[in-house]
């Protein structure tokens, strides 16, 4: 079902992250504007793994346009300042999106993986 969040963003009331969005869900936040959230991961795999979502539900990677640039282009801005305040500027970090099933992806709301603070291992299981 969709109903219209803060600002105008469509809340889709069964999406976990849209509810984070919406506040009916606790969530750390560390990053929020008009477009995106940042929070903590509630299942963290390295010391640092925060989400960063667009507030829009986008339910995965291929629901993106070429519309959606200027939205990418800053999300991307809104993790080069997550991953610098964090500190992990100097010693890397990794950016995650996993996509359907194969890709392991579990809540269908676009989202993207800042992991660091340890060595990260490649290639994933
Ligand atoms: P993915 O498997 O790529 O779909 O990632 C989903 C991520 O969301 C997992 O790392 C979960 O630990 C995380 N997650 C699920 N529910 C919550 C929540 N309520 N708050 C924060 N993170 C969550
Ligand atoms: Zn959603």
């Amino acid at each position: 079902m969709l109903l219209l969040g803060e600002g105008g963003v469509s809340i889709v009331s069964e999406c976990i992250f849209c509810r984070i969005v919406a506040k009916e869900i606790p969530s750390e936040i560390v990053y929020e504007d008009d477009t995106v959230l940042a929070f903590k991961d509630i299942n963290p795999q390295a010391p640092v793994h925060l989400l960063l979502i667009p507030k829009r539900h986008i339910p995965t990677l291929l629901g993106l346009t070429e519309a959606d640039g200027e939205l990418l282009a800053h999300i991307y801005a809104v993790i080069r300042q997550l991953a610098r305040e964090h500190g992990l500027d100097e010693k890397g970090f990794r950016t995650v999106v996993n996509t359907g099933d194969d890709g392991g992806q579990t809540v269908y709301h676009l989202h993207f993986h800042l992991l660091g603070g340890r060595s990260l291992q490649w290639p994933p299981g």
